[in-house]
């Protein structure tokens, strides 16, 4: 991170359902609460949820498309260039029938067959992927949204345009991360100064916890963990903290309240006001490790 640049906190978990939106949705409402300058980044473009939990209106909104291509087969000789060079096999071709024929949800708009094609037989037209929105929280605060379109494979691009869009000047950025520890997870990682890792204390939640540490470790990403429901399961997860020298940020009790008040759209702190003052702890305990001196917190 360099100075002038927002802390930027992705929450992650290995898997969907172990409460990462709504780790998530509770630090970006008890930041607000402090009149922070906070933007919530919904990255998980497949299924973006946070919207839900606050009232806001939507003050922009931009398309995402990428370049794919198209191939004119009255200058095409079918010399097969272009397939060799697509990485990704969005390029049917049959020689011996003289077809060629792209296969545009499997393209990743990389260009590489337009640059290999040496007959000017490539063109390219956008196709869109998605669309990123914009929502104003309050004057302090904002909320983008990632959404990917129907049959398009990767959110990647997606994620990336969603996090460009964060104004310059804002002081924390939260990344909801997509679930997983494939490459939506990596690049939403990456491009975070701190993660943290939402599990639960079952040999599964173990298990995915492990894989999200082992994938951090190879993009050399500093995490931390949020224990839910850790009254209940056994304490393997514990073991595993103790032994990676993992910092625990905070257990978070199965709670009846929490559930219902999730359930419904509410903030879980509205249910169970203590919460707010563990979640400014955990922000404390990562901006004295991982922030920088340049805002006025
Ligand atoms: S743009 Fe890239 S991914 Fe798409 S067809 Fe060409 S080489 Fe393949
Ligand atoms: S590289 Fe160009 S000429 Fe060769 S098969 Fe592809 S489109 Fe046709």
């Amino acid at each position: 991170m360099t100075n002038g640049e927002p802390l930027k906190i992705a929450i992650a978990s290995g898997k969907g359902g172990t409460g990462k939106t709504f780790v998530a949705t509770t630090l970006f409402h008890t930041l607000i609460k402090r009149g922070l300058q906070v933007t919530l980044v919904d990255c998980d473009a497949e299924a973006p949820n946070v919207l839900e939990f606050f009232n806001s209106g939507k003050i922009w909104e931009e398309e995402v498309s990428h370049q794919v291509p198209v191939i004119d087969t009255e200058k095409c000789v079918f010399c097969g260039k272009c397939h060799e060079y697509c990485e990704y096999k969005a390029i049917f071709y049959l020689p011996t029938m003289k077809v060629i024929q792209v296969m545009e949800e499997l393209c990743h708009g990389c260009g590489a067959c337009s640059y290999a094609c040496e007959f000017g037989a490539i063109a390219e037209k956008p196709v869109s992927l998605g669309v990123v929105s914009g929502f104003l929280i309050n004057e302090n605060s904002t909320l983008i949204e990632s959404r990917i379109n129907i049959g398009v494979m990767s959110p990647v691009p997606l994620i990336k345009a969603a996090i460009s869009k964060i104004e310059p000047g804002i002081a924390i950025a939260l990344f909801d991360s997509p679930p997983g520890t494939s490459c939506p997870f990596i690049q939403t990682a990456a491009r975070a100064d701190f993660i943290v890792l939402v599990t639960e204390p079952t040999p599964f939640g173990l298990s995915d916890l492990r894989q999200s540490v082992e994938t951090l470790r190879q993009i050399d990403k500093p995490c931390g963990v949020i224990i839910n429901k850790a009254s209940l399961g056994n304490r393997d997860v514990y073991k595993y903290l103790d032994q990676e020298n993992i910092p625990l940020l905070l257990e978070i009790p199965f709670s009846r309240e929490i559930a219902t008040a999730y359930s419904s759209g509410k903030m879980a702190t509205e249910a169970v006001p203590a919460l707010e003052e563990q979640f400014l702890q955990v922000f404390s305990t990562i901006k004295m490790n991982y922030g920088n001196s340049h805002h006025q917190w």
